[in-house]
């Protein structure tokens, strides 16, 4: 059995989730799990539909995009997963969705607004979304360059990883992470429903006011502070 056995089931049920909770369409979106003793991650490979994946596909890629074990071609998106993990020593698992909320703020190339607890739960800022990449990076090395995109952008706001696990990329998609596959795909699907939520809420009432810092700080807190008691 491979030592890769572990990250090829987990990278293998999470990308399972994408199209059970409706973030995916045919091939579209990827999911990696990383094992970071044996520094590699296991992602999808490119163009398989969902209903012919297995473990045994996965494909095993290290932190700098050159496949380690597997026979077909890993994700078009690879390279920026393999910066991410590169760059970013606690992160175990990455995904990659066009889902449909989240995907239309990137292309609108606007930040999701903090309006409400369901995002304070979650992220005590707006969703950051990452300016469109400039022609250079685009023509260069692009799924690369995409990496450093999202690295860049959290750097402009002075944002940790760790704190914010959700980006989107301007006129492409989100992308989210964690310290597991699982809570990556959780963080992914907490996205499209905030960017479900914050659409409506600017349709209702295109001046809804941001989220105030009381309300912020006390959704957050109560899920992830030191007295944390949010279970619901
Ligand atoms: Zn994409």
């Amino acid at each position: 059995m491979s030592k890769y056995q572990d990250i090829k089931e987990s990278a293998y049920k999470a990308n399972m989730q994408l199209p059970r909770l409706g973030l995916v369409l045919f091939t579209f979106g990827n999911v990696s799990a990383a094992d970071r003793s044996l520094g590699v991650f296991a992602i999808k490979p490119s163009g398989v539909p969902y209903d012919e994946l297995s473990p045994d596909k996965m494909v095993i890629v290290d932190f700098d995009g050159k496949t380690v074990e597997g026979s077909l071609r890993p994700s078009s998106d690879t390279l920026t997963h393999a910066v991410l993990y590169k760059h970013w020593e606690t992160v175990g698992g990455i995904v990659h969705t066009h889902s449909t909320y989240a995907t239309a703020w990137a292309q609108a190339q606007t930040d999701i607004p903090i309006f409400g607890t369901t995002h304070a739960d979650h992220n005590t800022v707006d969703i950051p979304c990452a300016p469109p990449m400039d022609d250079a990076m685009i023509q260069g090395d692009y799924e690369y360059q995409t990496g450093f995109q999202i690295m860049n952008a959290l750097q402009a706001r002075d944002l940790s990883y760790t704190e914010v696990e959700m980006i989107l990329v301007g006129n492409h998609a989100p992308f989210t992470w964690g310290k597991t596959p699982d809570k990556a795909v959780y963080n992914s699907a907490v996205l499209e429903s905030i960017a479900q939520m914050a659409y409506l809420t600017r349709q209702i009432r295109p001046d809804s006011p941001r989220l105030q810092d009381s309300l912020i700080k006390k959704h957050f807190d109560r899920k992830h502070g030191p007295h944390s008691y949010y279970g619901q």
